[in-house]
């Protein structure tokens, strides 16, 4: 038997949630259900890079349970739960525990996946994290909770260098190995990120850039050994992957949607090639335009609560530059969407800032570190928006 859904939301992350919320806010009293594969507990994905240094522990990043967000909705909200298969002809969804589902419409909130860029043996993979939710940032702090512990952080983007900083301030010994020469090389032209750079390894943060992982095997007391390109080994009790996400499309590919790597296909008014079915988030690809980050998937929420609620409506994301969690040297950047003829780099020390210019001298994106954050308000008025 199939019940009937009226709006199903897959994913309870901020895109998911925030959909439902905005929903709410236009008095829309539509049956809404929310399906999640994690425990579908609301809480804000950003503070999981900084729980250390602000000494949370997970329980305190749960701002509500899935049941209280049920009742703060007047939604159902499925946890545990996989949606396995989507069939747009009947418009019906398969879920993990064999229920089948009717929507009138379909939300794909499904975000994107944690990529491991190499095998990981089997005798050391308990000592192997990724966290890109509450339930991963759980398993990852119990691990970490018993004493302060040496943790190779994989990869140096945004992800990888907030943890090693958090991590580093929660009074554990950090290495950060990555392939690129600098920290946060596609936020950061290479003098700002050899500031970042500087100021992790003054605090004490090894680095190991310009480096790739050559061997991964069991070391003493349950320790992973880790071998660089260069042959230097060492020793460390955790390891932290930062190496990339991949937008989730394995339901939006089997049913037919069109989709890239760079996520699920959607138009600005955030619907995917059927046009019952929808996408925002992690997940999305708008108008050519895959941003993994927290302002526009707020901007699609509300313009697709507001296209579903009766009037149709443009998603637009403004210039808004990233703000980086690293307290040991405060980055902000806004990363070029055009090409960048020549980058204006100015200051000296940790208080640096870089002005991308396109051929005609027209500010096409920006970056800067310490005393130069101030700055973002000015610059991000006079940048291009991302989608006008
Ligand atoms: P997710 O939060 O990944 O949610 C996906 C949901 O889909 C989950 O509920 C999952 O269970 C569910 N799901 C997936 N597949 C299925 C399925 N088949 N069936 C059922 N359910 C499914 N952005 C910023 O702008 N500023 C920041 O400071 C910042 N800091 C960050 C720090 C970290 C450590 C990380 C990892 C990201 C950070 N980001 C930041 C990015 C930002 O958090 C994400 O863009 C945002 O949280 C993505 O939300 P989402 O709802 O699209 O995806």
């Amino acid at each position: 038997a199939t019940d009937h859904a009226g709006l199903v939301i897959i994913g309870t992350g901020m895109a998911g949630v925030g959909l439902a919320r905005a929903l709410r806010r236009l008095d829309d009293h539509r049956a809404i259900t929310l399906i999640s594969a994690d425990s579908g507990d609301d809480y804000s994905k950003p503070l999981l890079s900084t729980g250390l240094a602000k000494r949370q522990p997970p329980e305190r990043l749960a701002q509500r349970s899935a049941a209280a967000l049920a009742d703060e909705l007047d939604a159902r909200v499925i946890t545990h739960t996989r949606v396995e298969q989507l069939t747009p002809k009947t418009r019906t969804i398969r879920l993990s525990d064999g229920q089948r589902l009717g929507y009138d419409a379909l939300v794909l909130a499904t975000g994107a996946a944690p990529q491991a860029p190499f095998a990981i043996p089997e005798s050391v993979s308990q000592r192997f994290f990724s966290v890109n939710d509450l339930d991963d940032y759980r398993r990852f702090r119990a691990a970490l909770d018993e004493h302060p512990a040496r943790v190779a952080v994989i990869g140096a983007g945004l992800v990888g260098c907030e943890f090693a900083n958090d991590l580093h301030s929660g009074g554990h010994q950090v290495t950060l190995v990555a392939p690129e020469a600098t920290p946060l090389a596609r936020l950061l032209p290479e003098p700002l990120g050899n500031a970042l750079g500087d100021a992790f390894q003054d605090a004490g943060i090894q680095l190991a850039l310009g480096r790739t992982l050559a061997d991964i095997s069991a070391g003493s007391n349950s320790a992973v050994q880790l071998t660089l390109d260069n042959h230097t080994t060492f020793e460390v009790d955790l390891v932290l992957l930062a190496t990339g996400l991949a937008p989730r499309t394995a339901l939006a590919d089997a049913a037919g949607l069109d989709a890239s790597r760079r996520g699920i296909d959607v138009d600005r008014y955030l619907r995917t090639s059927d046009p019952h079915i929808y996408a925002l988030g992690d997940v999305a690809c708008v108008a050519g335009v895959n941003a993994m980050y927290v302002q526009p998937l707020q901007a699609s929420a509300k313009a697709l609560a507001a296209t579903l609620a009766g009037t149709p409506t443009q998603v637009s994301f403004g210039a808004w530059p990233i703000i980086v969690k690293t307290p040991l040297l405060p980055v902000v950047a806004y990363p070029p969407a055009a090409s960048v003829e020549r980058w204006r780099i100015e200051g000296e020390g940790g208080d640096m800032s870089a002005l991308g210019e396109d051929k005609h001298g027209n500010l096409v994106g920006f970056a800067l570190t310490g005393g130069c954050v101030r700055r973002k308000v000015e610059l991000s008025r006079a940048a291009p928006v991302l989608l006008g």
